[in-house]
């Protein structure tokens, strides 16, 4: 039996984990669980899954979730401490992190140290201290599994291969809502436009970053840090279908793709479960309805961020850390309506040159650039509203 905590078990990536479990049967014992601000849904869960701790970040829901659990046995931590807790246990087999944004770091870092296998979907840890994580496994021990679903799809295709064989890996990418939207309409973007996604159904804020393809960049940046393989040898291809994951080229000019239905619980289910793909009753693939896969080039003029987040990787240190934080807090501004959807690129622009540059920065330095760059954007005044 293996023994898992669910970082994020309210959210999207969350839920989906327990439908995975479920489908997984009793192979798999959820032994922690972890909540932004939904206490009632924690609450729930932990009465079906019984875990041995919850974490509740939001302190106004501790009272009712303490009353709800007590008696049952479950100890309810709390807040950034309670979750990095949970975090560092050592004594659990998979820590799936689906936190949202710069917040997953530490808690990836923590379980890394403590040799726990991660299940990550929480891209932005790779992101933020890619060199930290990489270095911290090979003393631990402890692996990455991706849950990304174009990670995985390369993870997959991988899969038995040799890495000096790869010549380059295709992320594929859907473009976004906005991937044929007139050039001039993009100053009037409104929130409620940009969380219109095509074809998955995911948090806000990876939504926005969807419509922004900062989603795709960050992507490339967790796959430099995934697979080991420098950003030259990483493109990006938009596949409006969703149905490609991502492609592996190799030497000889073979490609393998990985394919499925956008469904999220595929990749999470294979994290748990590689190198053996488990049965499961959920919808599958229906090639002949779908009947044409199409390929364009992403258009770095319409999506800017895809541009800036290959210069952060190239330029290297914590550029790409300041890259993440601002746009987190970009996205967060763009979702109050502070600022436009135009904004975001020049303001991510604008903090990555104004930071103090670190090549090797420690994890207390990532965290005080963190604090410098998220002041920053907030100082940023609005060019379109
Ligand atoms: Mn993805």
């Amino acid at each position: 039996m293996k023994k898992i905590s669910i970082l994020g078990s309210t959210g999207s990536i969350g839920i989906n984990t327990l439908n995975v479990i479920d489908n997984l049967g009793d192979k798999y014992k959820v032994f922690g669980l972890s909540a932004n601000k939904n206490g009632k849904l924690l609450v729930e869960q932990a009465k079906k899954y019984r875990p041995e701790s919850v974490v509740i970040i939001d302190t106004d829901a501790v009272d009712f979730i303490k009353s709800e659990l007590k008696e049952i046995g479950i100890t309810v931590l709390v807040g950034r401490e309670g979750l990095l807790e949970l975090a560092s246990r050592d004594d659990i087999d998979i820590m799936v992190n689906g936190l949202v944004g710069s917040s997953g770091m530490e808690p990836t870092l923590n379980a890394v140290k403590a040799g726990v296998d991660v299940a990550l979907s929480n891209k932005e840890s790779l992101v933020m201290a890619g060199e930290i994580i990489e270095r911290e496994k090979s003393v631990s021990g402890a692996k990455i599994f991706p849950v990304d679903s174009e990670h995985s799809a390369i993870w997959q295709c991988l899969t038995g291969e040799t890495l000096e064989d790869v010549e380059r890996i295709i992320l594929t990418g859907s473009g976004g809502p906005f991937r044929t939207l007139d050039l001039n309409r993009f100053k009037d973007v409104i929130p409620a436009d940009a969380l219109k996604h095509p074809n998955w159904k995911m948090g806000n804020k990876i939504t926005i970053d969807s419509a922004t393809m900062m989603n795709k960049g960050l992507e490339v940046i967790e796959a430099h840090w995934l697979f080991g393989l420098s950003i030259e040898k990483i493109d990006i291809v938009v596949h409006p279908e969703s149905i490609i994951h991502s492609m592996v080229e190799f030497k000889d000019k073979s490609v393998k793709a990985q394919l499925g239905v956008p469904d999220m619980k595929i990749p999470i289910q294979y994290a748990l479960t590689h190198p053996r793909h488990i049965t499961a009753a959920w919808q599958g693939l229906d090639l002949i309805e779908i009947e044409s896969l199409t390929f364009q080039a992403p258009d770095l003029n319409r999506f800017p961020c895809i541009g800036l987040a290959y210069n952060a990787m190239k330029q290297g240190g914590t550029n790409s850390a300041v890259l993440n934080v601002a746009n987190e807090q970009a996205v967060y501004r763009f979702l109050d309506g502070e600022i436009g959807f135009l904004d975001i690129p020049e303001i991510i622009e604008k903090t990555c040159e104004n930071h103090e540059w670190i090549e090797h920065p420690s994890v207390e330095e990532i965290l005080s650039l963190e604090n410098w760059a998220s002041n920053f954007v907030k100082s940023i005044e609005s060019r379109y509203i």
